[in-house]
């Protein structure tokens, strides 16, 4: 049983996600979603609503495909989260130039911790690429269309969070 982790903070959760963990699911038996609790970040959405978010885009991804998908919230060390879920694979998506660097020194300090873990990494399809969190929550924020990049049930709580519903 082949076990990946992908680890963020998804907040919230994106249609570039979304992408990496269809393609994740390509690659393991259980995938386990990994939801940074918060990680000195201030998060816009507390993690419950986060992981509520993230369940609800991946039902049909299971269904589809037949990989077990696991949401899971996570506080501690990345790769102690990894042992906790029995997971031998981190998973995470690359966007651009600028992702890489601390990639690749989270890469090297893992490997630190626990060399039998091994990071894999995926690129979204070319219309995901270029989508961030923080940019879809500033556009949500400054009232812009977010529906080009999130779900729309991510979208709603989108509004309703900066409409103060
Ligand atoms: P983190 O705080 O760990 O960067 P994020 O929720 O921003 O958490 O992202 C989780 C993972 O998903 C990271 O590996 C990030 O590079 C990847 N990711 C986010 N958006 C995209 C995207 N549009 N295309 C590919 N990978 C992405």
């Amino acid at each position: 049983m082949r076990i990946g982790l992908y680890p963020g903070t998804f907040d919230p959760v994106t249609l570039g996600h979304i992408d990496i963990i269809r393609r994740a699911t390509a690659l393991v038996d259980r995938l386990v979603i990994g939801v940074a609790i918060n990680r000195d970040k201030g998060p816009l959405f507390p993690v419950d609503e986060r992981v509520a978010m993230i369940e609800a885009e991946v039902s049909g991804i299971a269904a589809d495909t037949g990989t077990e998908i696991v949401v899971h919230p996570f506080e501690n060390l990345l790769v102690d989260c990894a042992h906790d879920v029995g997971a031998t694979i981190i998973l995470r998506g690359l966007r651009a130039v600028a992702d890489f660097e601390y990639e690749y020194q989270m890469v090297g300090m893992n490997r630190h911790l626990d060399e039998n873990i091994e990071t894999v990494f995926l690129m979204a399809d070319a219309q995901h690429q270029a989508i961030a969190s923080k940019l879809v929550k500033e556009i949500a924020r400054l009232g812009g269309d977010v529906r080009p990049f999130v779900s729309k049930a991510v979208r709603d709580a989108l509004v309703a969070r900066f409409s103060g519903v």
